[in-house]
């Protein structure tokens, strides 16, 4: 086995390793394990060494790249917190990780390493700067100017999900009214078609049906589907999610003009009429003087992992 690159991505929910040879764009081999119930910051880390060892066994990786399911202090090498593990507060995950491969190690926050992984080896290949979006359970994004993550002075770039489309909008987990995250993300969007369901009594019956005739089953993937089959009130509460997320990247290509707007999670399966509607009201929004093009990520959940190779590639000096 010759020697390779250690990536590893740290979810919420679940854990994922994979290792790589540089230059070479396909997994050596991949493991992945769900975070059990309960689990806090060290049982996280012992679960993730455990899956490196049984990707390397004995050798040691070249670097080790990584991606963290919440803000990273990546000037002082520090996890800031994770929103869904206990424990995680002022960790030095990339000094620990150190310690275990006796390598370097870079870790940044998911949405950024997705960006970059995006940026070297997917949708962004050949561009100069993008912005990264991906839309699931939240909103997240990053940005890549000239190559490189963009953190800001605060380490906080990218946060597109907590922009304000609508101040009359939706409480935000965030604590502000009306962000893009409140508009446009999957348990949002579920909230939005319920609540018309309920208002609206005898409309929306295709999405009914979908979720047996009970509201609470509405999920993203239904309305969806039912929008696919011609029924107004899911096209509505998913013209409105477009037309939320077309206004935040319109307003985001007006302010740094990058090349390309990348999108990816599980939102983004909502069909074409969902991302004609995004590409139309991003034009809108922008000056008429800017390009907007908005594409598909191409990596899927694998984003995180390949901008862990992207990483340890820049720490190894060959990132081009
Ligand atoms: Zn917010």
């Amino acid at each position: 086995l010759s020697a390779t690159i250690l990536a590893l991505d740290f979810g919420g929910t679940k854990h994922a390793a994979a290792i790589a040879a540089p230059g070479e764009r396909q997994w050596r081999a991949v493991r992945r394990a769900p975070a059990p119930p309960g689990a806090d910051a060290n049982s996280d880390i012992r679960t993730m060494i455990a899956l490196a060892r049984e990707l390397l066994s004995s050798a040691s990786p070249l670097a080790v790249g990584v991606s963290f399911g919440g803000p990273v202090d990546t000037e002082r090498g520090v996890v800031r917190l994770s929103h869904h593990v206990p424990g995680w507060e002022g960790v030095s995950l990339p000094r620990i990780l150190e310690q275990e491969f006796g390598v370097r190690a870079a870790v940044d926050n998911d949405a950024n390493v997705a960006a970059l992984g995006e940026y070297r080896f997917g949708a962004g290949q050949g561009c100069r700067s993008l912005l990264y979006i991906t839309v699931s359970t939240g909103v997240g994004g990053g940005w890549v100017l000239d190559g490189r993550i963009w953190h800001g002075a605060d380490g906080m770039a990218g946060e597109i999900g907590h922009t304000t489309v609508d101040p009359n909008g939706p409480l935000c987990p965030c604590g502000k009214k009306g962000c893009l995250e409140s508009l446009a993300a999957g348990p949002f969007v579920a909230r939005a078609a319920q609540e018309q369901l309920t208002e609206h009594p005898g409309e929306g019956r295709l999405l009914l049906d979908l979720a047996g005739g009970k509201i609470e089953e509405v999920t993203p993937k239904l309305i969806s589907d039912a929008a696919e089959g011609g029924d107004d009130l899911s096209r509505r509460v998913l013209d409105a999610a477009a037309q939320a997320l077309g206004r935040a990247i319109g307003n985001a290509a007006n302010l740094v003009n990058p090349d390309l707007v990348v999108l990816g999670g599980g939102m983004m399966n909502s069909g074409d009429r969902f991302w004609k509607e995004i590409r139309r009201v991003s034009c809108e929004t922008a000056l008429p003087q800017l390009r907007v093009e908005v594409v598909p990520a191409a990596l899927g959940n694998e984003a995180p992992l390949w901008g862990g190779v992207a990483l340890a590639e820049e720490i190894l000096g060959l990132a081009s």
